[in-house]
């Protein structure tokens, strides 16, 4: 089956075309700028014909699926003869809330849903209905399907999912914890269950930590490949230290500096989630590699960014070997989880005690798929690659197969 993966932001459009039996990349593309009333709106589309990048302006999602269909189709350069050659539309779905938990075939009633989630998500869901309407309308005949970032969290017990706020909160808005990258985790932990196999320990008894190290960075305690507990909650704002994102916090802080700033909630959102993290404690950068070069050449605060970045990820790591009674395997992925042999081997070092050795050498010359731990330690190291698209497309083509 040929599955069109998408993964739509307010004014942008990821997308890749999959071979579902191959889980070859046929065609992928960005496009940019859509609806931007200055303008500046281009396509990069890739194909067996190579790199194209086209300046067209696109009013909206609707006009730039229009473009990218096109390019899809193209008699020269496209990867399928016609739209009907498309078995299913994947859409990364941020906010799933407590409703959606699986793959879900995509009507009107359900989109209006996902859009009412918009409360939680205000930045993602309503970006990933422009998505789903467009493909409706311009592509009627072919399935729709959501995959939602929180589904796979959705096994996490009430004790780890529920805030010590007043229960009323969650029973009226449904605060409580979520979590996100739900896709990258699930498909991490199976490659990590599968090379655990290997070493005779069955999928359903794995205790796994997944490590998804980004510009939004989440860990997840997955036990027989469930998850029971996840560093992100309500919003992805919780947890880890990110680019731009505080993480864990003193709740009081926000409090006092709405106060001492006079700041409205807009401003102290800003601040937590565009302001801090990395950037905010180094001054310098939201990028790794900046931090990494600015430690190098000396710089404190930047030092200090990658400290905190690494202590946060370690305490989490304590507190999910406890959650999941001992620990089998580590996974590392993510854009730093995968890059950076600096914070790996700083994450690892100390924590010995729970097995947790890291093989020096590994770490710095292999690239993932690979065991980057001591082989005489208990607990493995994995560096693993995600590859969100390739487990959307995977989803969707089982909700198709099961529908049959
Ligand atoms: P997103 O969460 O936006 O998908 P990515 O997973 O692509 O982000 O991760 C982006 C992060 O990965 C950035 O902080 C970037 O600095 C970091 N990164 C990428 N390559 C390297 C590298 N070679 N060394 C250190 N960090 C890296």
């Amino acid at each position: 089956m040929k599955i069109v993966v998408l993964n739509s932001g307010s004014s942008s459009l990821k997308y890749q075309l999959i071979d579902s039996e191959t889980e070859e990349v046929l065609s992928k593309g960005l496009a940019e700028r859509i609806g931007v009333v200055s303008g500046g709106g281009r396509i990069m589309h890739e194909s067996f014909c190579g790199e194209v990048v086209l300046d067209v302006e696109m009013a909206d999602h609707e006009q730039a699926m229009e473009h990218v269909f096109e390019l899809l189709t193209n008699a020269k350069c496209g990867a399928v003869a016609s739209v009907s050659e498309i078995s299913a539309v994947g859409h990364r779905v941020v906010h799933g809330g407590e409703k959606f938990v699986q793959p879900t075939l995509v009507d009107e009633v359900i989109v209006e849903e996902i859009e009412q989630l918009s409360q939680l998500a205000p930045l993602h869901n309503p970006a990933n209905v422009k998505g789903i309407r467009a493909c409706m309308h311009k592509m009627p005949n072919v399935p729709q399907v959501a995959i939602f970032d929180t589904a796979y969290h959705s096994t996490i017990p009430d004790y780890a999912y529920i805030y010590a706020l007043p229960y009323k909160f969650y029973e009226k808005y449904g605060v409580r914890r979520y979590g996100f990258h739900g896709t990258s985790h699930k498909y991490v932990t199976r490659q990590a269950q599968k090379k655990l196999a290997e070493q005779g320990l069955e999928p359903d008894k794995t205790r796994i930590i997944t490590c998804h190290l980004g510009n939004g960075s989440s860990l997840a305690a997955v036990l027989g490949g469930k998850v029971v507990d996840t560093s992100m909650g309500m919003t992805p704002a919780e947890g880890l230290v990110m680019g731009t994102r505080a993480g864990d916090l003193d709740p009081a802080i926000l409090v006092f500096l709405a106060k001492e700033l006079r700041a409205i909630p807009n401003e102290i959102d800003d601040i937590i989630n565009k302001k801090s993290g990395l950037l905010g404690v180094s001054g310098v950068s939201s990028d790794m590699r900046d931090i990494e070069k600015a430690t190098s050449e000396g710089n404190y605060r930047a030092r200090l960014a990658l400290e905190l970045f690494c202590y946060r990820i370690r305490k989490y790591i304590g507190a999910y070997s406890t959650a999941l009674g001992g620990l089998d395997a580590i996974v590392f992925t993510g854009g730093i989880g995968e890059n950076s042999c600096e914070v790996r081997e700083r994450v690892c070092k100390g924590l010995e005690f729970l097995g947790i050795k890291i093989d020096e050498e590994k770490n710095k010359t292999l690239r993932g798929p690979a065991d980057i731990s001591d082989p005489s330690a208990a607990t493995r190291i994995y560096l693993i690659p995600t590859n969100e698209e390739r487990m959307i497309a995977r989803e969707t083509v089982e909700l198709l197969n099961n529908g049959q």
